[in-house]
């Protein structure tokens, strides 16, 4: 099946009814769109036109399109932020005893079945159930003392929907430095909706005992950067690697010498749709220097790739976008296209906005629900446009 039969495949799947009943639940009714929609391939606005056409009530939809404002609203806050996102936003993280990240976590073997689970199947296969992700996040910061920033890069690099914007802000919400208060859960939570019936733990206690419980000694051991990320999976070498393995043709400037217009493409931007919409040759930009700064590992270098290869013409320039834009320039006259983006305010060329769940809906926001309320509103009008009520 081709990443565009899985799209859609996927849509046809969605499941608003019970997703807001069971998206809790690592066995619950999620889309599995985020790899789609964090590599570009789909836009949250182009969810929320399928489901419209698909005839549902507001209300039957509000619980998914909520989650889909979500997204939307960590790229505004990564778009107002930059870097600043890196750093705690709203005050230091509490109770920090270090900067490394436990190893018993990033082994999957933190004696939690319920989360040893899911971390087991992130590292294999690059996807992980929200609630295990909160999970993840609590152990790391709230009860190891970790500081929340390398173990979000280490969960970025294995998840196929990373996206640093919903990542380091979602790690920073359960930390407490983007929310009021640091999230955690104890055994009971865990078992229910994860599926697991595991008792006697260092977590199958009262959540008061929790918020000042010392550090369990299997979380103690800790690993650096260096150890934890995978750096060798993304460097030049390893991406030129890859690309031909792929079979992708690097790119040329002298066979491309004629084309007048490029549209650049990127971890992302990936979408066959967006490239199509444009003129333009298209190529796929591999900045090895954003690749070290958000390290990837090869499950999702692989994904990356096998998205190109569906892109039609696309070929591949391993490079740092200064070093395209003059080779584009000694090949003659070319207009550069690209798509808005927090990881591109560098880029220099023609900026095609990006298609957000609510475009009009634009600015800086305090709170999520300050920035969900006007979505909302907007949304129910344009529902009210669409159905005539
Ligand atoms: C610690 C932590 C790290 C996270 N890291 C990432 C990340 O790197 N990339 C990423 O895309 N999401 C991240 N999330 C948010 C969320 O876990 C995923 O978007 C969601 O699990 C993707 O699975 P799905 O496609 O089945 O989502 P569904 O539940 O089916 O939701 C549909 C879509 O809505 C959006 N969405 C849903 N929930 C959220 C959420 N809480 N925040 C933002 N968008 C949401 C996603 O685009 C998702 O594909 C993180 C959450 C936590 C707690």
């Amino acid at each position: 099946m081709s990443h565009t039969e899985k799209v859609q495949a996927l849509l046809a799947a969605i499941d608003v009814k019970r997703y807001g009943k069971t998206r809790n639940y690592v066995s619950g009714s999620v889309s599995e769109l985020g790899p789609y929609v964090s590599r570009g391939v789909i836009s949250t606005r182009i969810v929320w036109a399928y489901l419209l056409a698909r005839g549902h009530s507001f209300e039957e939809m509000f619980g998914f399109v909520q989650q889909l404002a979500w997204r939307d609203f960590f790229q505004r806050v990564w778009m107002g932020l930059g870097d600043g996102i890196n750093t705690d936003i709203r005050g230091d993280q509490q109770g920090v005893k270090h900067t490394a990240f436990p190893a018993a976590i990033a082994a999957g073997n933190a004696g939690i079945e319920g989360i040893d689970v899911g971390i087991q199947r992130l590292v294999s296969s690059g996807y992980m159930h929200n609630h295990q992700r909160m999970y993840t996040a609590f152990l790391s910061c709230n009860l190891a003392g970790a500081h929340w920033k390398l173990p979000a890069q280490w969960m970025y690099a294995h998840l196929l929907d990373g996206d640093w914007g919903s990542n380091a802000l979602s790690w920073q919400w359960v930390a407490g430095t983007f929310s009021n208060k640091k999230y955690i859960a104890n055994q009971e939570n865990i078992n229910r909706y994860t599926n697991t019936q595991q008792r006697g733990t260092y977590l199958d206690v009262e959540y008061e005992q929790l918020t000042e419980a010392p550090v369990p000694e299997v979380l103690k051991p800790t690993l650096d950067a260096q150890e934890v990320l995978p750096f060798d999976d993304c460097t030049s070498e390893a991406l030129i690697a890859a690309v031909a393995d792929k079979g992708l043709p690097i790119w040329d400037a002298i066979s491309r010498s004629n084309d007048q217009s490029v549209v650049i493409c990127n971890y992302y931007q990936l979408s066959a749709e967006f490239v199509a919409s444009q003129s333009g040759s298209p190529i796929l930009l591999l900045e090895p220097s954003v690749f070290a700064k958000y390290p990837i590992a090869s499950h999702c270098v692989d994904f990356m790739l096998s998205l190109a290869m569906e892109i039609p013409n696309v070929q591949v320039f391993v490079g740092e976008f200064e070093e395209l834009y003059s080779a584009l320039r000694a090949s003659g006259s070319v207009e550069i296209i690209y798509q808005e983006h927090p990881l591109n305010q560098y880029y220099q060329g023609t900026e095609i906005p990006r298609d957000w769940l609510a475009p009009e809906v634009e600015g800086e926001f305090s709170s999520f629900f300050s920035y969900w309320k006007k979505v909302e509103k907007s949304l129910r009008k344009e529902y009210k446009d669409v159905r005539g009520y």
